[in-house]
């Protein structure tokens, strides 16, 4: 835990973080944003359009101590929260700004958005079909399971983000529609499952992001599990990107210390906890709020994990990386994974090709230590697994990718290297073919 002396001048920093002062912004509050007021009213318009179909959602701290407002749009911290016109396609852009000009009746307007969102891949990977697990023939819609060691829990309380990020791949989950919503009724469901599944060693809870929660929700959620018939779990994880968005969490939120104090309880129970944080950029660990919600969650014993995407606008390049893996490393924090942008939502905005990840994954690697080399990617969360870019070379002539699976669908795949033909423009898997003349690659030949 923190000493009292850095409780006290903590304190001074924090006077400048009143908690009022923090209001969130949603779609239907794009007007009322003091800053926006600045760009042309055909900005604000393209917001409104884009943020009628994709979700919206920003807090002060983000538009005040993140966004640098002098380098909009290209701002990386703006591109990351802030719609923008070319997230949506141009069809899909022009039917919305259409309906908008001409007050289209809501009925009618609420049907073309929805449509519009089916055709987005609202759902990649298989993550409503394939990844939901069942106990006595019921299906539970807040539990994911797809990779034996690992279930993902999604408590309702925590499908919410303190803001939201344009790229996100559960972007469908935030807007509105129930029937896609994946959510927990309850931790009940989470306990019997696990009770039946010892080879589950890991429990991620994750959201939206679970640290919107009231740490006495969060508690009731975990607790149970740090009792003797859980004893196969050995890791509880956290997906957030509160450390990114609401570093008060942890900091002057009424129960930080509370917050805290679970997460000491959960490792005094002999687990191990670690926090899965979201970063996209070196700039979101720079605020002194940031860096004291870092410190005080690592004074607990839990170890800060770091992943993200890699995205076109927002970190697109090598230097950017190599300081966000660096910082992280100053900081305490283990760089864990870095992703390629998945096949949903705003995705043609963002994507990058994988040959261009990987030399800019390789290039970011070259300018740090080994220390800070521990980031595996980049890598796909597609639906056979997660696919990782080990290289790009020539086999007897042909210029290849070397592939390899980190997680497969089939735990067997774990580790295999394969080979796909070189594409300069392919940006998923589905896009590559087998090399060397196959006809398909060896997992859908034992799918
Ligand atoms: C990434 C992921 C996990 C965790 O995989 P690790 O390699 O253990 O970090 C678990 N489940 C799903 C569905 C995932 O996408």
């Amino acid at each position: 835990m923190a000493t009292d002396s850095t409780i006290i001048a903590l304190n001074e920093d924090i006077a400048q973080f009143p908690p009022q002062k923090f209001k969130v912004y949603t779609a239907r509050q794009l007007g009322k944003i003091q800053q926006l007021k600045n760009l042309s009213e055909q900005i604000q318009f393209e917001m409104k359009v884009v943020a009628s179909v994709l979700p919206f959602r920003v807090n002060e701290y983000v538009i005040s101590e993140l966004i640098d407002w002098k380098a909009v749009p290209n701002d990386p911290i703006y591109q990351l929260t802030f719609p923008q016109r070319e997230m949506l396609e141009p069809r899909f852009y022009d039917a919305v700004a259409k309906a908008l000009e001409e007050e289209m009746p809501k009925a009618e307007l609420d049907q073309l958005i929805k449509e519009i969102r089916a055709e987005m891949n609202p759902h990649p990977a298989g993550q409503l079909e394939k990844n939901i697990p069942t106990v006595n023939g019921e299906r539970i819609n807040g539990l994911q399971h797809k990779y034996r060691e690992t279930v993902l829990f999604f408590p309702s309380a925590g499908q919410v983000c303190h803001s939201y990020c344009t790229f996100c791949f559960r972007w469908a989950q935030f807007v509105g529609d129930n029937e896609l919503k994946i959510a927990a009724k309850e931790s009940g469901q989470l306990q019997a499952y696990l009770l039946e599944h010892k080879e589950v060693t890991d429990v991620l809870i994750t959201g939206g992001d679970p640290m919107v929660m009231k740490t006495k929700n969060l508690r009731a959620y975990l607790e149970p599990l740090l009792g003797e018939e859980f004893s196969h779990i050995k890791t509880i994880r956290i997906g957030s990107k509160a450390l990114s968005f609401w570093p008060q969490r942890f900091v002057t939120d009424d129960d930080a210390a509370d917050l805290l104090a679970l997460f000491e309880d959960i490792i005094a129970s002999g687990k191990h906890l670690a926090f899965m944080a979201h970063y996209n950029h070196w700039r979101e660990l720079e605020t002194d709020i940031a860096i004291e919600a870092v410190n005080r969650i690592r004074n607990t014993g839990t170890v800060i994990r770091s992943q993200g995407p890699l995205l076109k606008h927002i970190n697109d390049n090598a230097d950017d990386w190599a300081r966000l893996w660096q910082t992280q490393v100053d900081l305490g924090i283990i760089p864990y994974y870095m992703f390629i942008e998945r096949d949903t939502g705003a995705r043609h905005y963002f994507e990058v090709p994988l040959a261009q990840a990987w030399d800019i994954y390789r290039n970011a690697m070259k300018q740090v230590s080994g220390i800070g080399r521990t980031a595996r990617g980049p890598s796909m969360s597609s639906d056979p697994g997660k696919v990782e870019i080990q290289g790009i070379t020539e086999v007897n002539g042909e210029k290849v990718f070397v592939l390899r699976f980190i997680q497969g669908r089939d735990s067997d795949w774990v580790q295999r290297p394969f080979f796909a033909k070189y594409s300069e423009t392919a940006t998923w898997l589905n896009h590559l073919e087998p090399a060397f003349g196959e006809e398909q690659f060896f997992f859908d030949k034992e799918q």
